[in-house]
């Protein structure tokens, strides 16, 4: 029973659970020893709270049984990224400066998770303050790829795809500022969405680039992204960026999630595909022949402004996170030096000490794009390029229902291979950083093997709050491929 627990997709248990023919303590408990035995191999969590949800577990366990209704993820384990906001254990972003941080509050979407009974089993390793492509850049651990553990689990929610793939949680909770739920979710062979800009509330999200990031969920099938979508999206009165459902309405994403979309025209944009590695651009070819058999029109875009995605995101997130960042001073909270010799000192020797490479690189970056003088030339530059890729996107669905690329130009790379090329480990956001600047939703669904018999992602992207066609269009080509079934070696 307990394997078979864990063979289960987040749906599975949670019809398994609500109906009374599993217990959440057993799939607590079975999580649990999952971790005992992986994760020191792992290292895909910062935090974990065996008690407490063995606890909670038991509690849901308990409705159930005296025949009261419960949540939609009944009991179901899950676990977050931890730049999430929780009132139990610390909040730390992977960053010594948070690392006895413990929130006052929690996140909105940690409130809803709990509405909707889930187990919260651990919070997950990050790149500090959500800056990176691997992981690496954690100030606190080191996390690897469960289908090769010589390799990066991608980033920065490397800790999230991780142990969704791992088997150490049924789903979990990412953050995309430039591509950081679908790229770790196709390095380890999961499903990564990134929602719409202001679908997911992000009040308690520890701030990263404030116009890109975004929560989403880390699942193993396309039904499960849409079942946690049920449990996050929606309007959120304390954050003023979430948007109305009178404007853009949610829905039950998982209800018509069998539905194929009619008439499916699909963009592809062939001149950027082609700087992917010719294994990942085989396997995208490989998924749009199966839309084609599936009866979609596929056409060809061009997307003029794509080239500019990356020095654009670059200096929008390294502007925004330098401002954002400020609020580390070592005076309100998070780390303090040892006996400053006056507040100059305490400012700059509590940054210095505590913030790592990456961070301190990206904060002199964005001070920098944002100085008087070179505001115009860098920062604004950049708002005008964004809007001319928004311009492109929105020219394409004119003409189609969704784009078709790949995640990430390559599979895992090596552990140590790129961190200390910054510039390389940013070309290997191309990608991912459009959906961002141009604030639609995008989704990374396994589509193939390299030689190495490493995952490779597929990414669709769709016009915005078109989450619920875009888990159509991408169950539609799960429902074709065994892929999601396929486990990494760890797991056996
Ligand atoms: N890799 C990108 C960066 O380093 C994206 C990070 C993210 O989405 N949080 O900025």
């Amino acid at each position: 029973m307990q394997n078979e627990l864990l063979d289960m997709d987040c749906k599975e248990l949670r019809d398994k659970i609500a109906s009374g023919q599993a217990k959440s303590i057993t799939a607590t408990q079975t999580v649990f020893d999952a971790i005992e035995k992986h994760e020191p191999a792992l290292g895909a969590y910062i935090s974990t709270f065996k008690e407490q949800a063995l606890v909670r577990a038991g509690e849901i366990d308990n409705k159930i049984a005296a025949g009261e209704s419960v949540g939609q993820l009944a009991g179901v384990p899950v676990a977050i990224k931890d730049n999430m906001c929780t009132t139990f254990g610390a909040t730390t972003c992977a960053s010594k400066i948070l690392e006895n941080f413990h929130s006052p509050y929690n996140a909105a979407v940690v409130e809803k998770l709990l509405t909707a009974d889930a187990v919260i089993v651990g919070k997950t390793n990050m790149d500090e303050f959500a800056m990176g492509s691997s992981t690496e850049n954690s100030g606190l651990k080191k996390t690897v790829n469960p289908w090769d553990t010589n390799r990066v689990p991608g980033g920065s929610s490397g800790g999230s795809a991780a142990a969704v793939a791992g088997r150490l949680c049924f789903a979990a909770l990412g953050s995309d500022t430039g591509g950081s739920i679908r790229q770790p979710a196709s390095f380890c062979g999961v499903v990564g969405l990134k929602p719409t800009y202001g679908r997911v509330s992000r009040f308690g999200l520890v701030a990263s680039g404030s116009s890109l990031d975004q929560i989403g969920p880390v699942t193993q099938t396309v039904a499960d992204s849409a079942l946690m979508m049920n449990v996050i999206a929606g309007h959120d009165r304390s954050d003023s960026t979430s948007v109305d459902e009178a404007v853009a309405p949610v829905c039950d994403y998982l209800e018509k999630i069998d539905e194929p979309i009619e008439k499916l025209k699909i963009a592809i944009v062939p001149q950027f595909n082609a700087g992917a590695d010719e294994q990942v651009q085989k396997s995208i070819a490989d998924a749009i022949d199966v839309y084609k058999n599936l009866g979609a029109d596929i056409i060809e875009i061009n997307m003029p402004h794509l080239d500019y995605a990356i020095a654009a995101y670059y200096i929008i997130a390294t502007a925004e996170a330098s401002s954002n960042l400020a609020r580390y001073d070592g005076v309100h909270y998070g780390h303090r030096t040892e006996n400053p010799q006056d507040y100059i000192e305490v400012y700059s020797k509590s940054r210095a000490e505590a913030f790592g490479k990456e961070v301190k690189r990206r904060i002199m970056l964005g001070t920098y794009a944002l100085s008087s003088g070179y505001y115009d030339a860098y920062y604004l530059k950049a708002l005008k390029v964004r809007n001319l890729i928004r311009g492109d996107f929105t020219d394409a669905f004119k003409k189609c229902d969704c784009i078709i690329m790949p995640v990430s130009p390559t599979t895992a790379f090596k552990i140590g291979e790129k961190v200390d090329d910054p510039l390389t480990m940013y070309l290997s956001d191309i990608y991912t950083i459009a959906a961002n600047l141009a604030g639609i939703p995008a989704i990374s669904v396994p589509c193939g093997f390299d030689k190495d018999n490493l995952p490779i992602g597929l990414q669709i992207l769709a016009p915005a709050f078109a989450e619920d066609k875009l888990l159509r269009i991408a169950r539609m080509y799960e429902k074709e491929t065994d892929q999601h079934e396929k486990k990494p070696p760890i797991v056996d």
